[in-house]
């Protein structure tokens, strides 16, 4: 039995409550079993204890939108089809690392089959993850921006590829076509299932306000999702297609670039999330041409770059619920495992959150968006122990949060898995 407490320090618990300025939270085994101000809890008698004054104890952070590809350029299309696999592998294995001692716990991976298959491999503990939840194969249409149409057809659909990549889709059309695939994904281990809705800005011949899928399709794999207690998560950047996936019951919308009044309406009626992904086309317009982005995709990042900002901005006025992600994929420079508290600082400084609702949106906002909002996501009595220490206070400076070497304690499911104090 692991019997631990962090002691004396300053506790933001995700809940949106206020700090507790001199803290402590108790675990036990995997469970949070107290946490409260250091004159209101008891710390037993045999508990291991670990003074973090001056520190700042808050819920591991959660990325809710990435993809494990191990790829090391912008490269989308050469890189994932004319690298081996195991190589693929061998570097996603090297992000995940990354992306654990960045302080971030819990990652929902929107479409890669690597983050599918590691998978067991973290739950065994065999190699230092973040809980991993993924989508595996996505689901797009064809001519959707799942269908990679710079590539032959041939080689997407992962049922038929003898090219298969790790961003490969399943293609289908019409209600039928797409409930197959659905439970394909499902046969495939999916936790959530991933679609396509629009077009998007890395899918050379379409466009993201392009509308993909018709309602009635995105009904029937919202059904099937549902029929297995599972839920869909939607790459959705135009209008239409955002109204589509929220009346369909999507719960996870994913861009939301041009998000207008009635999607945001619907959004707070449906209780959904919105994952805007403010850093991959920040990290695009900063770094996408030296990295080998093709140059539809740099156009297209710099055309919707205000526009998504300035709509994001408004959904979180009209009270939308926003969830951190970043769509990394695992570069070198960009777009690289480990810096993805990006997304809360981008959150702070163009969305204009306080450092407390980034917090909120990294934690319990993400954790509702991988689905496991009673599992994890806030530091509460009976929640799992996935926390990190540190050093410093994001509330007062949100950067403090990219250095990983701030992140000077990682705790996963009561395990610590980093501890430099
Ligand atoms: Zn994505």
């Amino acid at each position: 039995m692991s019997y631990l407490a962090l002691v004396n320090g300053c506790v933001i618990d995700g809940t949106g409550r206020p700090v507790l300025e001199k803290g402590g939270v108790v675990i036990k085994d995997d469970i949070i079993v107290e946490v409260g101000d250091m004159d209101a809890i008891e710390i037993p008698k045999e508990v291991k204890v670990i003074d973090v004054e001056g520190k700042t104890i808050m819920p591991g952070l959660i990325d809710a939108h990435i993809h494990l590809t191990g790829l090391r350029t912008g490269d989308l299309i050469r890189e994932p089809l004319l690298t081996p696999y195991a190589t693929l592998v061998a570097r996603a294995i090297r992000d995940l690392e990354a992306l654990i001692n960045a302080g971030f716990t819990t990652m929902g991976d929107a479409g890669s089959i690597i983050a599918l298959q590691l998978k067991r491999a973290e739950r065994e503990g065999t190699i230092v993850s973040p809980r991993i939840v993924a989508a595996g194969y996505t689901l797009s249409q064809t001519f959707g921006h799942g269908d990679q149409h710079f590539l032959p057809i041939e080689y997407v659909d992962a049922r038929t590829t003898k090219m298969p990549s790790p961003l490969s889709s399943l293609i289908c059309d019409g209600v039928d076509e797409c409930r197959k695939a659905a439970r394909y994904a499902l046969r495939a281990g999916a936790d959530f299932i991933k679609i396509m809705a629009t077009g998007g800005v890395m899918s050379e011949k379409d466009r993201p306000e392009y509308t993909q899928f018709t309602l009635e399709e995105i009904e029937a794999i919202v059904e099937e999702a549902r029929h297995a207690h599972r839920f869909v998560h939607a790459h959705a950047q135009g209008t239409e297609g955002i109204i589509n996936a929220l009346k369909a019951g999507v719960k996870v919308i994913a861009h939301g670039i041009f998000i207008d009044e009635e999607g945001m309406e619907l959004a707070k009626k449906k209780n959904a999330v919105v994952v805007p992904t403010l850093s991959i086309v920040e990290q695009i317009l900063m770094y996408g041409k030296e990295l080998g982005i093709p140059e539809w995709g740099l156009r297209k990042s710099k055309e919707v770059h205000e526009i998504h900002i300035a709509n994001i901005r408004k959904a979180y006025e009209a009270g939308v619920k926003i969830a951190t992600g970043t769509d990394f994929l695992g570069g070198v420079k960009a777009f690289r495992y480990g810096d993805n508290s990006l997304e809360l600082q981008l959150l702070v400084e163009k969305v204009g959150m306080p450092p407390m609702d980034a917090i909120i949106a990294a934690t319990r906002n993400a954790a509702e968006a991988v689905g496991l909002e009673r599992k994890i996501g806030t530091l509460e009595k009976n929640k799992v122990a996935d926390l990190i220490v540190v050093n410093g206070n994001p509330l007062e400076d949100i950067k403090v949060l990219r250095k990983p070497e701030n992140i000077v304690i990682v705790m996963k499911e009561g395990k610590l898995v980093k501890n430099m104090l």
